[in-house]
């Protein structure tokens, strides 16, 4: 018997109802931020396995609790440790650090062993966490260890330890949607006073095995959402949606990185236009480290005492500091006017012999980064060192290619190599050239810039050990520089070679910092 169209559409239509529903409750509920800008977070809570972690120490499996001989793998983000062939029950059998979580009130999250470094229990007071085997606890949120013999005496909540201030618990997310989670508002701690969340940017593909691993630890102190790998998100849109969840709270920023990357963040929170944008502090990685000195946040990495680090953040004075804008018109070649180009920039800008020892270095760098796999890369760095010759002798008597203006007074230059434009105390990785000269008082956040002149890169080498002073050419709101050669230019630390052009260089605006005491 054949079914009438009624009763196919009676059989039809629960069966598409039941397979809606189970659509529905098997659909993955993950959690986006508010106006959809939830890809940009990293909202999963699974564990965060890094495989390189656990060579230096004797590490246990949280599973087997067998010491693993080889391989293995930690949570960048919680500390669970697990052999290989654990890897699935580890995943199964333990959560890692919760990133939004319920309203509820915040429990320990107890990470048995492995400790990075042996502390007191938080009962006895006594040494903990150094037998070697898997023993004793330690808290992913309040960073509190506990004997074994001790974790009776412990209380169930956790108050977040010494760090509260700049955490931002699981429990503090407003989350709305069934289906599609939404976080819609971070509300502040009741018990935290002073609350001052800290996010912290690092760039992992800066090559910088210091930037990874800044990152790993701020995971483990932190909520991992709070610490952004600047590869894999935009700073800019995260900074928004964090800026936003939390009103009327703003945030303060804990950048690891060189100069150039405290640059370009403070461009990018500029661009944004906030009516409270955070204030920047300065985690230095590399070398150079200008702006970090000048800050206080001295000039080598200080990764080891991270915990420290981001109570100084927290304890830290907002300043204001210059940005500046430096716009490039190209002069008519061929009858055809190139575009023009605008760059920023918030330590210096320079043309010349120093810009030139930026520019080898950087094509040195460049090319040991892409040994030889690919025929055209070659021919283009051929033909970038091809022309090395022209621009190494582009320096000599660049008084003659040059005509200076500052504030529309022309200067009358005399022989030089290298013009400097530089808005910050330290320059060259240390060197303060316009103490060394005696001048005024220079400062970062006057709406002036220091102008001076070097003779030659011997010139360089000496004010960097404080023995000669540059040639002072005077302070100025706008700079003016009629360029009618090619020269090498750089501005924070990015080189380029620079085709004839006007350049015109001002002050744009003042960025917020974060001065430490
Ligand atoms: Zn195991
Ligand atoms: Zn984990
Ligand atoms: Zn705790
Ligand atoms: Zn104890």
């Amino acid at each position: 018997m054949v079914p009438t169209l009624s009763e196919t559409l009676l059989f039809i239509g629960p069966a598409f109802f039941l397979l809606y529903v189970l659509n529905r409750l098997f659909k993955t509920r993950g959690v986006t931020a508010a106006g959809n800008l939830g890809h940009l977070w990293d909202v999963k809570e699974d564990h965060h396995w890094n495989q390189n972690a656990l060579l230096a120490e004797a590490s246990f499996c949280n599973v087997c609790e067998n010491l693993i001989l080889t391989g293995g793998l930690l949570c960048e983000c919680c500390g669970l440790v697990s052999d290989d062939k654990c890897l699935d029950v580890a995943i199964r059998k333990f959560k890692c650090k919760s990133r939004i979580g319920s309203k509820l009130g915040l429990l320990h999250h107890w990470i048995k062993g492995n400790f990075e470094r042996p502390t007191l229990c938080d009962v006895c007071n006594e040494d903990c966490g150094n037998d070697p085997s898997l023993s004793d606890y330690q808290c992913v949120w309040c960073q509190r260890s506990v004997h074994k013999n001790c974790f009776s005496s412990m209380t169930v909540q956790c108050d977040l330890g010494s760090l509260k201030k700049c955490i931002v618990p699981p429990n503090c997310f407003t989350v709305k949607g069934n289906r599609k989670k939404v976080v819609v508002k971070i509300d502040k701690p009741e018990w935290e006073i002073d609350w001052l969340p800290i996010l912290v940017f690092a760039n992992s593909e800066s090559g910088s095995a210091e930037a990874v691993s800044v990152l790993a630890k701020a995971r483990r102190l932190l909520n991992p959402l709070q610490c952004i790998d600047m590869k894999q998100s935009s700073p800019r849109q995260v900074i928004n949606s964090w800026c936003h969840l939390l009103y009327p709270v703003v945030p303060r920023i804990l950048v690891a990185g060189g100069d150039g990357s405290v640059s370009w963040m403070l461009g990018e929170i500029d661009r944004l236009k906030l009516q409270n944008p955070p204030a920047v502090a300065v985690l230095p990685l590399g070398t150079g480290n200008d702006l970090s000195r000048v800050l206080n946040w001295g000039s080598v990495p200080e990764e080891e005492d991270l915990k420290g680090v981001m109570l100084r953040v927290a304890n830290a004075q907002e300043d204001l500091i210059d940005r500046w804008q430096i716009v490039v018109s190209p002069i008519r070649h061929l009858g055809i006017r190139p575009p023009t180009k605008k760059v920023e920039f918030t330590n210096y800008f320079s043309i010349g012999v120093d810009a030139l020892i930026t520019l080898n270095f950087h094509r040195a760098r460049q090319s040991s980064m892409y040994p030889f796999k690919s025929r055209i890369l070659n021919k283009i760095l051929y033909l970038t060192y091809g022309t090395k010759d022209v621009i190494e002798h582009s320096c000599d008597g660049l008084e003659k290619k040059v005509a200076l203006h500052l504030d529309g007074v022309h200067i009358q230059l005399p022989e030089i190599e290298s013009i400097v434009l530089l808005n910050i105390e330290c320059w060259g990785g240390g060197a303060k050239p316009w103490k060394l000269g005696n001048f005024e008082e220079a400062s970062y956040n006057d709406g002036k810039i220091e102008v001076f002149g070097i003779t030659s890169s011997f010139h360089i080498a000496q004010m960097q050990v404080g023995l000669s002073s540059p040639i002072r050419f005077g302070q100025a709101n706008t700079v003016k520089i009629v360029l009618r050669g090619l020269v090498p230019a750089q501005a924070d630390g990015e080189p380029w070679e620079q085709q004839p052009a006007d350049i015109t260089v001002t002050n744009i605006s003042k960025s917020k910092i974060l001065h430490q005491n």
